[in-house]
């Protein structure tokens, strides 16, 4: 059997020109120059290949699989590999583009890009999975390198895929690279601090913007969607800082409680049940697009793309948004959530948690020494707060939101490395 070839879904809106939606207003507002606009439409490198693979049944399928390098202009390019059925080369090329954009708000010495393959992993065995990754890295490797375009976990991939990628990668390359890959498992060359990095990078972005509001974290409520990587520890690390959870959902189960959900206890459940909340009692089920317009404080897009659409924007009750996933938010509910003041902290900040661990990891992997956690999140803390207030204060400089103030702190510094570089 033979996968279908890939279009840009239907249900879809194009990812990459919600991306170029965004650029293109910021670059009006902070006066980009036409060169640098130009050559950030257009990703550097595309690759898709074809992967054949035994699958246990002994039917032969053919997957597809996507890389692209979107910039490699302030250092190699990274960003994570994503299985899933929705994978195209719209979606990788706009995940790669965030991933520049991400990397230069984080003030990371990396340019950005994204791979992916269309499959759905809840439906292969271990064993497929580890022969559709490795077929993947060896069609992929020339286009990887521990100095020229670093992968990492996504959604539908976490440090098993990147030990089997290392595997492959190091097999093909006759050596041992562990720096061709972040989010490894800490047997590895591993960092600690990684798995959690992204929900830790949500939680410093929240307490930063409530110390902003003037909210005390005791005192305000959360709902968040996705209880996968981004999403259980986002919730864990926030509830830990005295944030009352009313509402987690994944694609299984969507969950209200009003005096708060046992994030615990949901965490515990979930590793004993597939990683999937169906069956947890820890509160009432409510329709998943409830969770979006809940009565809460804060909410935190820590799954899908394309969540927030202008009709749901309209819907919304919290104050302030967090963005987990990548692109949870269209453009046009970008206008209607700041109409109704609604501040909201943009992916390429908000969710820069886990790139600024994997850049710690690459570092550690280099550099042959290993540091503690603490140590690892305390170096990840002051990141984070630092592009945060960088983001803060352009956002006020240039009078416009949140989103914007970060893309023109990108902007402004892609824009200097093309500069000092030269346009050959
Ligand atoms: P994951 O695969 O670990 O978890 C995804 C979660 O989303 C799961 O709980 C799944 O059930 C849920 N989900 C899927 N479909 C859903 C639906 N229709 N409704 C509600 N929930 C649904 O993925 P992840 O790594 O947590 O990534 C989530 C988002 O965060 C993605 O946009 C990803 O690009 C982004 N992100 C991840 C990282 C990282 O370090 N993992 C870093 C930055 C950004």
């Amino acid at each position: 059997m033979t996968t279908k070839t890939t279009t840009v879904p239907a249900e879809h809106q194009s990812m990459f020109d919600a991306v170029l939606a965004r650029l293109d207003v910021a670059a009006k507002i902070y006066g980009l120059s036409d060169e640098v606009a130009t050559i950030l439409k257009n990703p550097q490198k595309q690759v898709k290949v074809s992967l054949p693979i035994m699958m246990d049944n002994g039917t032969m399928r053919v997957f597809e699989g996507f890389r692209t390098v979107h910039s490699t202009i302030l250092g190699p390019s990274k960003g994570g590999i994503r299985y899933a059925m929705d994978v195209c080369d719209d979606e990788v090329k706009a995940l790669s583009a965030w991933m520049t954009f991400k990397c230069a708000v984080a003030n990371l010495p990396y340019g950005g890009g994204k791979g992916g393959i269309k499959c759905n992993p809840r439906e292969m065995s271990v064993g497929e999975l580890e022969r559709l990754t490795k077929a993947y890295t060896t069609a992929m490797a020339d286009v990887f390198g521990v100095d020229k375009d670093i992968p990492a976990p996504d959604m539908g991939t976490s440090g098993r895929e990147m030990a089997w990628l290392l595997d492959a990668y190091n097999k093909t390359h006759r050596g041992n690279f562990p720096g061709v890959t972040t989010g490894k498992p800490v047997g590895l060359g591993g960092s600690l601090g990684r798995d959690a990095a992204t929900g830790r990078g949500v939680m410093i972005s929240t307490l930063a913007a409530l110390a902003k509001m003037k909210l005390d974290p005791k005192k305000v409520t959360a709902a968040v969607q996705g209880f996968g990587n981004v999403g259980s520890h986002a919730s864990r690390l926030l509830n830990e800082q005295g944030i009352k959870i009313c509402a987690i959902g994944d694609h299984t189960a969507t969950l209200w409680n009003e005096n708060g959900i046992d994030i615990k206890a949901a965490i515990e459940f979930v590793k004993t049940n597939n990683n999937v909340l169906k069956g947890f009692k820890g509160g009432v089920e409510i329709k998943p697009e409830e969770l979006l317009t809940a009565k809460v404080d804060i909410l935190v897009p820590a799954a899908l793309q394309n969540v927030i659409t202008g009709e749901v924007a309209q819907n919304i009750n919290a104050k302030l948004i967090i963005e987990g996933a990548n692109g949870p938010t269209t453009p046009e509910a970008d206008p209607i959530l700041k109409d109704k003041g609604i501040i909201v902290v943009p992916d390429i900040l908000a969710n820069g948690g886990g790139v600024t661990v994997s850049y710690f990891e690459w570092v550690q992997n280099k550099y042959g020494r290993y540091w503690p956690e603490a140590e690892v999140n305390e170096k990840h803390d002051a990141s984070m707060n630092a592009a945060f207030e960088t983001v803060w204060k352009n956002a006020e400089q240039y009078n416009t939101t949140m989103r914007m103030g970060a893309y023109i702190t990108a902007l402004q510094k892609v824009e200097s490395g093309i500069k000092a570089k030269g346009w050959y």
